[in-house]
């Protein structure tokens, strides 16, 4: 039996993100069983597949922290609405006319869309129907995820149809993580109470306990907007992240999208119990919400990776627009030296990869570590002259100069295009899908 090949770039100028090494211009080797050697003038040996990247960047593929797969097929869906009216009258009733079809159309498209623009692993909220399509999709294209059902057994409406049992929903959850969570593999499960005002103190309880009997992340959504957070607060009489302290949700194994608006003892729960958040900037500025205040967060040690969330809030889930909007909704506030381009590259790559606990494997390059790996080849005019990388890669890249990636060693992106999908037929069966959705909404 030959050996799977490996791969060999040679002459990039490698942003590996190990926290002590710069920019450096040095060979990379790896295969499917992950990057195997780091150094200049690497001589190939049989069997490996050589890529001169001279004048390319090479660097961990990106780690998004925070995405609805299930939501993709609804961009341009729900436009000029903030969060509870964006969610009540558009999201959940176009997510439960999703069918199990519609949803596998809408995974993929989102993980195309995600792949050409270099990201390799996300956290994803599921939906409340047909998660297991997700993990299918993933496992099928090669793609690194983290999911698992939203659950919602709590509304002041039947929200759209996504109504749940409290049993019947921590069963269902429970169910797929048996199922799917697997530690070692490219899938794994995260519980998924969608937010407080969606569950019952019941379910959020259960839920931590069932997540840490399986050792899997637990995600949800937190302090993201000023309405919500007005009804958080008439209902627990603390803030949204204090309320979640209260039910057993934060800790190094939580991840808390969004945390906009902290009160000043909340900052002190995330930072004292290591919970991760994750940073949508487009979306809290399309919804209305505000800005995250991550430069205090980062300064107070606080985990932090970055996410798109869902296309209908954003409507790209782009990578590079988000490092670039984290970057810029800053510099208003605190002045133009806050949150320098080094530090977002860090959050998209090894931040993401430690808040969806994949540090140990993903989101830098060094020996040992799995071959999820971007090459970005400055291409047009809007990369050159180029002066320092990460500036380069934050404020002028975008994700159509991303020329090649590979999960796993395995690659996935050859010359700006994926490899083995039929664009034309996904994006006819896109359109098809979210037109029959559209019409069970209207007959329903
Ligand atoms: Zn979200």
């Amino acid at each position: 039996m030959t050996a799977a090949p490996q791969t060999l770039l040679k002459g990039g100028t490698l942003l590996t993100m190990v926290p002590e090494e710069g920019p450096m211009v040095a060979d990379i080797l790896f295969g499917p069983e992950g990057i195997v050697r780091i150094a200049q003038d690497i001589q190939p040996i049989e069997n490996t597949n050589i890529l001169n990247v001279s004048g390319a960047y090479v660097l961990p593929g990106f780690v998004q922290a925070h995405v609805h797969f299930c939501q993709t097929l609804f961009r341009g869906r729900a436009e000029q609405v903030p969060l509870l009216d964006w969610l009540e009258q558009f999201i959940w009733p176009m997510e439960a006319a999703h069918t199990a079809d519609s949803l596998r159309v809408s995974a993929r498209l989102s993980m195309a869309e995600l792949l050409l623009g270099g990201t390799t692993a996300a956290l994803d909220m599921g939906t409340v129907h047909h998660t297991q399509v997700l993990f299918e999709e993933a496992k099928a294209a090669g793609f690194r995820l983290i999911t698992g059902k939203a659950m919602m057994d709590k509304g002041p409406n039947p929200m759209g149809g996504l109504l749940e049992q409290t049993e019947a929903s921590l069963q269902m959850a429970d169910d797929l993580a048996a199922q799917w969570h697997d530690a070692e593999g490219l899938v794994q499960y995260a519980y998924a109470p969608r937010f407080i005002l969606s569950c019952t103190d019941e379910l959020m309880r259960e839920t931590a306990q069932l997540a840490r009997a399986r050792k899997a992340l637990i995600h949800t959504h937190a302090s993201e907007n000023p309405g919500e957070l007005d009804v958080v607060r008439e209902r627990y009489g603390r803030g949204n992240i204090g309320a979640l302290e209260d039910l057993g949700l934060v800790g190094p194994d939580v991840v808390l999208a969004h945390c906009v608006l902290p009160d000043v003892d909340e900052t002190q729960i995330l930072q004292q119990s290591q919970t991760g958040v994750a940073h949508c900037p487009s979306t809290n500025l399309k919804l209305a919400s505000g800005v995250a205040p991550i430069p205090a967060y980062l300064s107070d040690g606080i985990r932090v990776g970055i996410g798109a969330d869902g296309a209908p809030c954003n409507n790209r889930l782009d990578m590079f627009a988000e490092m670039r909007l984290a970057g810029l909704v800053q510099k208003p506030l605190l002045g133009a030296a806050a949150l320098p381009a080094k530090r977002i590259l860090e959050l998209a790559t090894v931040g993401g990869a430690d808040l969806v606990g994949l540090g140990d494997r993903v989101g830098q390059l060094k020996t040992g570590f799995s071959a999820d790996i971007q090459v970005i080849r400055p291409q047009g005019p809007h990369m050159w002259p180029g002066a320092d990388p990460y500036t380069d890669l934050v404020y002028s890249a975008q994700s159509t100069d991303v020329d090649a990636v590979w999960v796993r060693g395995c690659q996935k992106v050859e010359n700006g295009a994926l490899m083995g999908w039929d664009m034309d037929a996904l994006f006819e069966n896109a359109r098809t899908a979210i037109s029959d959705l559209r019409e069970r909404l209207v007959s329903s």
